[in-house]
Order: structure tokens, then C-alpha cells, then sequence
């Protein structure tokens, strides 16, 4: 059963390995999970329930003590001082040194920052311009690590396609045009490949240019952004998303059989990489030091919003859950770590630095946990472990009845935190309300507006107790 578990997992990491980050679904389908067959030990249950009340106390302290309203105020101050945080920018470095000031002014423990080497993208000016059968200005957005298409733009007609298959099939037409991809939305993970891999499909077949439609099940005319791969050996072509409004206008003109000229024009540009940092802080065990239980988010952003939801949410929720823990004075027997990335949006290349640094030590790490699709009112956690790991996680939620947050989801499809996936370490996400995640994701409308102050509450509370209660017991998680 759990050969097949991390077989599943390792053929999932390697089918959208070079995918985004930021990048899963977040299970639309998942259902809670049925009571586990796997019967815990009493003496395991009895330690868990001995947790209720410091698990109220985190949750009192945010709902209605010091904490209440502290992790809204927390990330609006971040995202608003700062504003985008994109990889390899000024910016990015900037809510570094902030959060490195704010995880010291609470006391935490061993806070620094972890060198990282990161790319470095700018978009510049852009646009798209139709110029057949009408003349309009399309809203558009560069996909990151998209070339530029120099000072003259690219001026072409347009193939219209609906999937890759479609584009071999006509491959033919395809030569001196601009791709564009109308593919339908089905899921987040097997949609994406079109804007991670779109550019080079277009120019194997002697595209010139690609548009690839917003990958996102609904759209008020907004363009999503991301970062796609150029495929070795295959000339790079600048490419951009286009609405979903646009994509379908496009499609409706092809399939009537008329002619669509656009001008493309994309300032964009792949500069140096740059030294960044992974941001670290602790609450150091009491008994186990040496043993960690990490919660994790990402400081990096798309350049286009404060990106209040992606991820700024997930890197305040996991730096509350050991504020809390210190302001309460609680003592967990074993290390709780913050990790908040830097380049999670180029594919995880902070995280996989920071896994690089630790592969000799995963043995160490109890679980790992990640929060990166939306800090809307929680239901419970997402978790990839063991039968008996799945039990006690399991049994923690009961600790989160008066919270709501009992849901313990084993769909979790973790793609870059090799942690889980590399080195067989329990993994969990924040399990939330979070069916309008993809409506913002990557887009201009990724702002504090989307965030609500009470379920922030909530979140914070969840996180911290699963993190706490996990950090705390007497045994690290079994595999
Ligand atoms: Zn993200």
C-alpha cells in the first residue's frame, strides 16, 4: 500500500516536474477521509487528548486573545509595504529583511536567512494588439522566463488549436504563425502543461509566437500569469497568457474561417541569477532538538499583485503557529522550524536548495508541512504518511472539533516538496475553503480583499495546533 502510495507520487513529481510550483489543485473532489482501520495504540490516543488544552489555549489566544485579528494586520502589513515580491527582485530581498525583523521581534529562535541562488525574470512593457478582422488591444501577461520579441514586435496571422494533439495534426498551418491555445480547463495540474510547455510545442512546429488561454475555471477578463520551460534544442519563442474571453473569441473566428493578424510585443527579459535567501526561524524542542516539524509558505510572488493569497497567507499562518507557541510559553519536546521559500513561483528553487542542504538529514524531520492554496476558513489539513501517521494526524483534528477542522484529506498531491516524495517524510496542507483559489491565482486580482481576518484567525489557530501537537509527542511520526 505505501510502495504504491510513493510510487503514485514519484510518477505525479515526475510528470510535472518541471512544472510551477504553486501549481496543484486543491482536490475539489476530496472527501474527508473514512475512519482509519488502523487502530492507534491507547497510550498513543490518551497523549494526543492530553493536548486539549493547550489546543484550546492556541486557539482561544487567536480567536479571541492577543492573536485575534494579528494574522490580517500581520500580512497586510507585509504585502502592503512591499507589494509584489517577484524572484530576483529588490523587492522580494526587502520582505525578507522585514519578516527577518519581525520573526526577531517575537523571540524566536535561530532567526536567519539561508543563501539561495534564484532567477531572475523582468516583464516589461507588453502588449497584444488584433489587427484582424478588428482592431483591439487584448489584455495580456508575459509568462515568466518568456523571452522578449524585440523592438519590432512580432507581427503574424494566428493558428487557433484546442490541445497539443490538434497542433500536430495541423502542424502544417502552423509554420511563420502565432500559436494560440484555446485548451478547455479541466484541472489545474493536467491544464497547466500548456502554459509550462506551450512555447516550445508552438515552435517545434515553426511557430513564431504562442498565447496560451489563462489556465483558471473562470475568468472576468483577467490574464493569469506564470513561469513555463523552454524545451533544449527547440528555438524559444516569447509567449503570453490571453483571457479565456479572448482565447474563445479567437476560436470563434478560426472556426468560421477567418483571418486573425495580431501584433505581439513583449519587452521581457532573463537577466542574471541572484543570491537570495530561504527564511528561518525556530522554536528550538525541549527534549529532541535535533528533531523538526516544518511549516512552510512562500515569501515570492508574481510581479502583477501584493499576492496577499500566493502565498504571503501560507508564510504568515507558519509564522504564527510559532509565535504562538512562544507567547503562550509552550515547549514542544521537539524543534518547530518556519520555512518561508524564496522562488517557489520558478519551480520551487528556494525549497529545493533547502532540501539539497538537509538530504542527509531528512530522517530528522517528523513531517513537513506547506501551506500554498489559500488561506480561506480551514476544514483541516491535507496528509501524504503512513497508516498510523494518517491515524494520528487523524486524532489530532479531534483536538480542532470547536474549530471546525476536523477534515483529514489523503489526496494530497505534493509536487516539489521532495521532503515527502524523495524521502518518504509525512507532508501535509492546510485543508481549506479554497474553491475560488484559482479565480485570483497568478492574477492582478491577488490582493487583501480576498482575505478575511476571521478565517486568518482560524487558519493560524489550525496550523499552529497540528504543528504544535505533532512537535510534541513523545515519538517523531511513524513512516
Ligand atoms: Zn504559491
Amino acid at each position: 500500500m505505501r510502495s504504491v502510495a510513493a510510487l503514485l507520487l514519484l510518477l505525479l513529481c515526475a510528470s510535472v516536474a518541471t512544472a510551477c510550483s504553486g501549481d496543484r489543485d486543491p482536490n475539489p473532489n476530496a472527501k474527508p477521509l473514512p475512519p482509519s482501520s488502523y487502530v492507534l495504540p491507547e497510550r498513543i490516543v490518551q497523549q494526543i487528548r492530553d493536548h486539549q488544552d493547550d489546543a484550546n489555549r492556541i486557539i482561544d489566544y487567536f480567536t479571541k486573545g492577543p492573536g485575534q485579528g494579528q494574522t490580517y494586520t500581520r500580512l497586510a502589513s507585509l504585502v502592503d509595504t512591499v507589494g509584489p515580491r517577484p524572484s530576483g527582485s529588490a523587492s522580494l530581498e526587502r520582505a525578507i529583511d522585514m519578516m527577518l525583523g519581525n520573526l526577531k521581534a517575537d523571540r524566536l529562535d535561530n532567526v536567519h536567512g539561508e543563501p539561495a541562488w534564484i532567477p531572475h525574470w523582468v516583464r516589461g512593457a507588453e502588449y497584444v494588439q488584433l489587427l484582424e478582422p478588428h482592431d483591439f488591444t487584448m489584455n495580456i501577461l508575459s509568462l515568466g522566463s518568456s523571452v522578449g520579441t524585440g523592438p519590432q514586435g512580432i507581427t503574424a496571422e494566428a493558428i487557433v488549436v484546442s490541445s497539443f494533439e490538434e497542433l500536430t495534426n495541423r502542424s502544417a498551418e502552423a509554420k511563420g504563425k502565432i500559436v494560440v491555445f484555446n485548451q478547455p480547463f479541466v484541472s489545474y495540474g493536467e491544464t497547466s502543461v500548456y502554459r509550462t510547455q506551450g512555447a516550445s510545442a508552438a515552435a517545434k512546429v515553426g511557430g513564431v509566437a504562442s498565447l496560451i488561454r489563462t489556465i483558471a475555471p473562470f475568468s472576468i477578463y483577467s490574464p493569469h500569469t506564470g513561469v513555463q520551460f523552454y524545451t533544449d534544442g527547440i528555438p524559444k519563442i516569447p509567449t503570453a497568457c490571453i483571457t479565456i474571453e479572448d482565447a474563445e473569441m479567437m476560436a470563434r473566428m478560426h472556426a468560421r474561417g477567418q483571418r486573425i493578424v495580431l501584433k505581439v510585443y513583449l519587452e521581457a527579459q532573463n537577466l542574471n541569477d541572484t543570491l537570495s535567501r530561504n527564511t528561518v526561524a525556530e522554536v528550538v524542542g525541549s527534549t529532541h532538538p535535533e528533531q523538526v516539524v516544518l511549516v512552510s509558505g512562500h515569501l515570492d510572488s508574481w510581479d502583477i499583485a501584493e499576492a496577499a493569497m500566493d502565498d504571503a497567507g501560507g508564510a504568515i499562518i507558519s509564522w504564527q503557529a510559532l509565535s504562538v507557541v512562544k507567547a503562550l510559553g509552550l515547549k514542544p519536546k521537539r524543534t518547530m522550524r518556519a520555512l518561508l521559500w524564496t522562488s517557489e513561483e520558478f519551480g520551487g528553487v528556494g525549497s529545493q536548495q533547502y532540501y539539497n542542504s538537509q538530504a542527509n538529514n531528512t530522517g530528522n524531520y517528523s513531517i513537513v508541512m506547506e501551506s500554498d492554496l489559500g488561506t480561506f476558513t480551514p476544514t483541516g489539513l491535507e496528509f501524504t504518511g503512513s497508516p498510523a501517521a494518517t491515524a494520528i494526524i487523524q486524532q489530532i483534528g479531534q483536538l480542532l472539533v470547536n474549530a471546525n477542522a476536523t477534515v483529514v484529506d489523503c489526496s494530497l498531491t505534493f509536487r516539489h516538496l521532495l521532503f515527502c516524495s524523495l524521502s518518504g517524510v509525512p507532508g501535509a496542507s492546510l485543508h481549506n475553503d479554497n474553491d475560488d483559489y484559482f479565480y485570483f491565482h497568478h492574477s492582478r486580482g491577488d490582493t487583501m480583499t480576498v482575505e478575511d481576518p476571521v478565517a486568518l484567525d482560524l487558519c493560524a489557530a489550525v496550523w499552529a495546533v497540528y504543528a504544535y501537537v505533532i512537535a510534541d509527542l513523545d515519538d517523531m511520526l511513524p513512516r
